[in-house]
């Protein structure tokens, strides 16, 4: 069975082809820059050189007709037909208070997925338009939506309801949703695996930390709570976004600074976070590049960015009534040694010891607690095209049997 990950953006468009006998990819790429000027089309298949192209690429369907053509061109493809594409997997950020758990594309899900744009305006357009142009391309094949939502949607109502008139709730559906609901999903059961126990009977904290960060308190398998909220802005510093910070700067510095609402969205989105403090970067490679040079805000971006991620650690060990595992993973989680170091530095009441030689490696699952710390600490590569591909499979697999059962 072989399977194509999709995960679309307003300019972009990522994919995988994943061989789900043996979980091997069989070529991913990236193109970008669409609708603009000249678009980039990168195609890595396995075992062979990448193409890169550039190109005008007007639109999704014109993205996506490119990378049909790649998969299956004699020189660089890895496939001889589109018939060889069992399901598409589709990454949507989006699936509001209706999807709990992956879902097999049909005309209702459409629908609530268009009902969904008000909550991710920038995100889930992309998604949708992803979708039909696979169904434009592919109408025989079944398209499978992964939210990045649905994880957390087992949440209880203190954590997700925010303490606002509860109108704003029964009107817009206000609350916390919570992203990066995959990633989570994948870094928890990984981690479950690699301690060889059940996940039933742990208390786990991912600390997914890339460009966009979030945390999530996972007990017995289950989201019981997250760091963002009914965006990805709320929770913790970011590269470019500010996370949670009190509501009323939004308000004072729209007034002093004369700013209009696209205006104050930009700055805490794109302008904040450690790019903001720092001045230097969003990217902590050039932060703590720019720290080691003695740059003193360099140093501040980092010291607000721990601070933040460690008493989120202390709140959904609270959360949870204790804490067997904190997971690390993303670029920032899975590389970056001194911040683990730093983080975990200030959770010695909980427990944790870190092994400095074990926190070194990287590019592979780790622990890099002691063997007697009380609470376990690992690295986790996290993998959300698998993650997606493992869920399509299930509900294709699900829906054959159901077909072959009715
Ligand atoms: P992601 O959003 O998961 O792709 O993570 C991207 C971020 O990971 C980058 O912006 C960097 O801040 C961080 N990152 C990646 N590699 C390293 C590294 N070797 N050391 C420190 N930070 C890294």
């Amino acid at each position: 069975m072989n399977l194509l990950v999709i995960n679309c953006g307003s300019s972009s468009l990522k994919y995988q082809l994943i061989n789900m006998e043996d979980e091997s990819v069989m070529a991913k790429g990236l193109v970008e820059k669409i609708g603009l000027e000249t678009g980039i089309f990168t195609h890595s298949p396995s075992g062979k050189h990448k193409i890169v192209q550039k190109e005008s690429i007007p639109n999704h369907t014109v993205a996506l007709n490119m990378v049909m053509t790649a998969l299956t061109e004699s020189k660089y493809g890895v496939i001889d037909s589109l018939s060889e594409i069992t399901a598409i997997g589709h990454r949507i950020v989006h699936g509001g208070e209706y999807y709990s758990e992956s879902v097999l594309i049909d005309d209702n899900v459409m629908e609530a997925l268009e009902k969904c744009i008000e909550l991710a305006p920038l995100h889930n357009p992309a998604n949708i338009t992803g979708v039909n142009a696979c169904k434009e391309l592919l109408p025989e094949v079944p398209q499978v939506a992964v939210f990045d939502t649905a994880f957390h949607q087992s949440m209880p109502s203190e954590a997700y309801t925010y303490p606002l008139p509860y109108e704003y709730y029964e009107k817009y559906k206000v609350r916390k949703y919570g992203f990066h609901g995959t990633s989570h999903k994948y870094v928890s059961n990984r981690t479950a695996a690699f301690l060889g126990k059940s996940i039933e009977d742990l208390k786990i904290i991912t600390c997914h930390l890339g460009n966009g960060a979030s945390i999530a308190a996972v007990k017995n398998g289950h989201s019981v709570d997250t760091t963002m909220g009914f965006t990805p802005l709320e929770g913790l510093a970011m590269g470019t976004r500010c996370g949670s910070i009190d509501p009323s700067i939004v308000t004072f510095l729209m007034e002093k600074e004369k700013l209009s609402t696209d205006e104050i969205y930009d700055i805490l989105n794109k302008e904040s976070g450690v790019l903001g403090i720092s001045g230097v970067s969003s990217d902590f490679r050039d932060i703590e590049a720019a720290a080691e040079n003695g740059n003193k805000r360099a140093i501040l971006a980092i010291d607000v960015f721990n601070y933040k991620v460690k008493t989120s650690i202390g709140a959904y060990a609270a959360a949870m009534d204790g804490v067997d595992a904190i997971v690390f993973t993303a670029g920032l989680g899975e590389n970056s040694a001194s911040n683990r170091k730093a983080i975990c530095e200030g959770l010695s009441y909980l427990g944790i010891t870190i092994d400095d030689e074990r926190n070194k490696i990287r590019g592979e699952e780790n622990m890099i607690s002691t063997t007697d710390s009380k609470v376990k600490v690992l690295v986790i590569p996290t993998d959300e095209e698998m993650a997606i591909a493992r869920d399509t499979k299930d509900i294709v697999k699900g829906n054959v049997l159901d077909k072959a059962l009715s």
